[in-house]
């Protein structure tokens, strides 16, 4: 079965930040600033099939993938979503989190209740970034990555 987050060179255009088990990419549909997702770089669906290692990895990279996507979208607050299974929302079945910033301001503050369908919504109507808008979101992403290094470093035992 094909699987976009498992092709190299789709998934390279969209990654900030990685390490040896974890990728952290743009969300080809953000539906606020910064919405980035964190992906195992091996195909699992579901949080049962990692292996020690990635288990042992995963709050250590979340950490890390937050604090870029944070600083991204200027804000402190964020949502963690996992759509685990097709009646969650979820739309491709390589397990992923999405990293959701969130502010005061932002355009879905208003309606608490509805954000989610909103969500849910953009992920399956929403408009793709083009190449020259996702690439523009990397860079800033990975500027943000290279220029926190020490601070990020500091993250990684945090899991
Ligand atoms: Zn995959």
């Amino acid at each position: 079965m094909e699987c976009v987050f498992c092709d190299e060179r789709t998934i390279k255009a969209e990654e900030f930040y990685s390490d040896r088990y974890y990728r952290a990419i743009y969300n080809l549909r953000p539906f606020l600033p910064g919405h980035s997702l964190v992906l195992p770089k091996r195909h699992i669906e579901d949080l049962t099939e990692m292996n020690d290692a990635e288990r042992r990895d995963l709050v250590s990279f979340l950490n890390r993938a937050i604090f870029i996507a944070l600083k991204y979208a200027g804000t402190e607050d964020y949502d963690l979503i996992l759509q685990q299974g097709e009646n969650a929302g979820r739309s491709i079945s390589h397990l992923h989190f999405h990293i959701l910033p969130r502010r005061a301001d932002d355009s879905v503050n208003k309606g608490k209740s509805e954000w989610l369908s909103e969500f849910n919504r953009n992920e399956v109507f929403g408009r793709d970034l083009t190449a020259e808008e996702m690439k523009a979101a990397v860079e800033k992403a990975k500027g943000i990555a290279d220029k926190y290094r020490s601070e990020i470093k500091i993250l990684e035992r945090s899991g």
